[in-house]
């Protein structure tokens, strides 16, 4: 999947979340910056891939993607499993830690539920395209749905610009929208 559609993906897990839990009341700053991170975490899987939108955007990304991509043994490796989740998960809760005592006003824990969320989305919808994923690394077996990759997604392809990336966007729209008082009520918690 392009970058475009895993943080649309992200994005639609995020407000699943929102919609069906109930959330601690958080400040406007935590709000903003959970969003980021779970944009973030919503394309950092494909650290391991050197022409994702992750590196493309960096001056210098090109050389530092090639780098990681024989560290984390390339595309769709180490941080498309589970063992990376935990890994990926272990380092992000890590550096929140780093920065808490600069900023008091930010609730750690969501930002990191946040990003832990984009993150498993990535994996999630990957799962769907031709190339599977390998979910049980160190086991070196790509899985998919459906198990025949005939019938997966095409990266980049039509069906994911005209169907997944649009439905998508319906579906968050449409949750926020059922949604709309709790919504409201975790905006409103800003406030406090
Ligand atoms: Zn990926």
């Amino acid at each position: 999947m392009t970058g475009r559609t895993h943080d649309m993906a992200a994005f639609t897990a995020l407000s699943v979340v929102v919609v069906t839990q109930s959330l601690p009341h958080i400040t406007l700053a935590t709000g903003i910056v959970a969003i980021v991170a779970n944009l973030a975490g919503g394309i950092a899987p494909d650290i391991d891939q050197p022409t994702a939108p992750f590196w493309r955007n960096l001056p210098i990304g090109k050389y530092i993607g090639k780098t990681f991509d024989k560290f984390l043994g390339g595309h769709r490796f180490l941080s498309h499993s589970i063992l990376g989740v935990f890994i990926f998960g272990f380092l992000f809760h890590y550096i929140l830690q780093v920065f808490t005592p600069s900023f008091p006003r930010l609730n750690m824990q969501v930002i990191w539920w946040a990003f832990m969320i984009g993150f498993v989305s990535h994996l999630v919808m990957d799962t769907f395209t031709t190339e599977g994923v390998p979910w049980l690394l160190p086991i070196p077996v790509k899985f998919g749905i459906p198990p025949l990759k005939a019938f997966r997604i095409k990266t980049g392809g039509l069906i994911e610009r005209f169907g997944v990336f649009p439905a998508l966007l319906f579906i968050s729209v449409y949750l926020i929208y059922a949604h709309y008082e709790t919504v409201k009520m975790v905006l409103h918690s800003y406030l406090k």
